[in-house]
């Protein structure tokens, strides 16, 4: 006891010998990256989200973390879909893990709160510019529930992250089925409560087109079929979709015109044998999406006026959409997307990937069961690294893009 007790001591000497160098040095003291992680062994003990794990791991997640993944699992089914997201339900038929249970995620934000307390400054806290609560789902469909049947939506959730790691937490959305009535009220409320930017404008929100939903890949299955009716039928299930999805997140433009981007991806025009999932077609995509939720203003602001209450102010929204729709970023060729494309593409899968430039970036993605994995975006490689969760013996779906080391 007297021994841990010295240790623990020599710890905290250690601590306040080099914050004051760093600041001698103007050199940020309150991130972990400048500490020797086996200078500050010891610090972690009797937490119990980190039992058996050493200060150099603790390290590792504190630094990199960037992925606080809530949920696995997206029923959108994206073809390019780099992390290769399949439903819960296929999951779960597969009696795998897919949420994190609300008591570990307590168990996790109390951890690295007692350790930052011992630090003196927040052990997640590092230089990164953002966080995500999710890996291979789309975050209209990230919440939980405690054990007494209490939701905790996004917001919540995203709120203790943020307090923990000063990030600015994402928000991505691909969209939500328009007849899934829970999900769309859940959006609906959680659109009134994002409007606190006092409490939430750590949040940012990103919209995400593009030509790879599995509908309107069918419209263009059709189309080349000569099924001028079918591919009519199947584009318009997604051009409503995402009018929806932008009329019902429309209410944050007011608070910050920042919140709100587009995510737009698709293959370089001169890709002219992917014919339909072209920078060009998503051009076609987004004009029809923007009509569409013109009309969907009209209409709102003549029935109920919900979302606008006057046309001035649709017309600033339109404006404000039209103004981030500009970049169309080439998409990159891995997880489903190298599946589905590799082979139609006259171009080396590498050369593509190039387009995914991340600076050899490095982070880690803490899965729902606390296992810890690296990813440069590109490829995932498992650690041996692992949260005291409850559920650390659960297994979870595969994570990808798969590193072939
Ligand atoms: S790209 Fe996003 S929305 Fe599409 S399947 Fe993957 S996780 Fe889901």
């Amino acid at each position: 006891m007297i021994e841990k007790l010295n240790n623990y001591n020599k710890v905290i000497t250690y601590i306040e010998r080099t914050k004051t160098r760093l600041q001698k040095k103007h050199l940020p003291f309150n991130d972990i990256h400048y500490y020797d992680a086996k200078r500050l062994e010891g610090i972690q003990q009797g937490i119990p989200l980190f039992e058996n794990l050493s200060m150099a791991q603790i390290v590792q997640i504190a630094k990199d973390a960037i992925e606080f993944v809530i949920r696995r699992g997206c029923s959108n089914m994206c073809t390019h879909c780099y992390a290769n997201a399949k439903p819960e339900i296929h999951h779960k038929q597969r009696n795998k893990l897919t949420t994190i249970s609300y008591e570990d995620f307590k168990k996790f934000c109390n951890g690295f709160k007692e350790l930052s307390n011992r630090l003196g400054f927040k052990a997640l806290g590092s230089d990164r510019k953002y966080v995500t609560l999710f890996h291979d789902g789309d975050s209209s469909l990230v919440y939980l529930q405690d054990k007494k049947g209490k939701t905790h939506d996004y917001l919540d959730l995203a709120k203790e992250i943020n307090k923990l790691t000063n990030s600015y937490v994402l928000f991505d959305t691909s969209g939500w089925n328009i007849q899934d009535k829970v999900t769309q009220k859940r959006m609906e409320e959680l659109v009134q409560k994002a409007k606190n930017v006092k409490k939430y404008g750590f949040l940012r929100f990103n919209i995400s087109i593009n030509p790879f939903s599995p509908f309107y890949e069918k419209s263009l299955m059709y189309r080349f079929e000569g099924n001028k009716e079918k591919a009519e039928k199947f584009r318009n299930i997604y051009t409503d979709r995402m009018a929806n999805v932008i009329y019902t997140m429309s209410p944050i433009f007011d608070y910050d015109y920042y919140r709100i981007n587009f995510i737009l991806r698709a293959f370089p025009d001169n890709y002219k044998e992917v014919k339909g999932y072209n920078a060009d077609a998503l051009r076609y995509l987004i004009s029809e999406i923007i009509n569409k939720v013109e009309k969907l203003y009209i209409k709102d602001y003549q029935t109920g006026q919900k979302v606008v209450c006057s046309m001035e102010q649709a017309q600033g929204y339109i404006k404000d959409i039209e103004s981030k729709i500009v970049f169309i970023q080439p998409i990159g060729l891995s997880g489903r997307a190298a599946e589905n494309f590799k082979n139609k593409v006259n171009i080396e899968p590498e050369k593509i990937m190039q387009n995914h430039n991340t600076d050899d970036y490095i982070a880690s993605i803490i899965d729902v069961n606390g296992k810890v994995y690296f990813t440069d975006f590109k490829s995932t490689t498992k650690t041996d690294i692992q949260l005291n969760y409850k559920n650390k013996n659960a297994e979870t779906p595969q994570i990808f893009p798969l590193s072939e080391d």
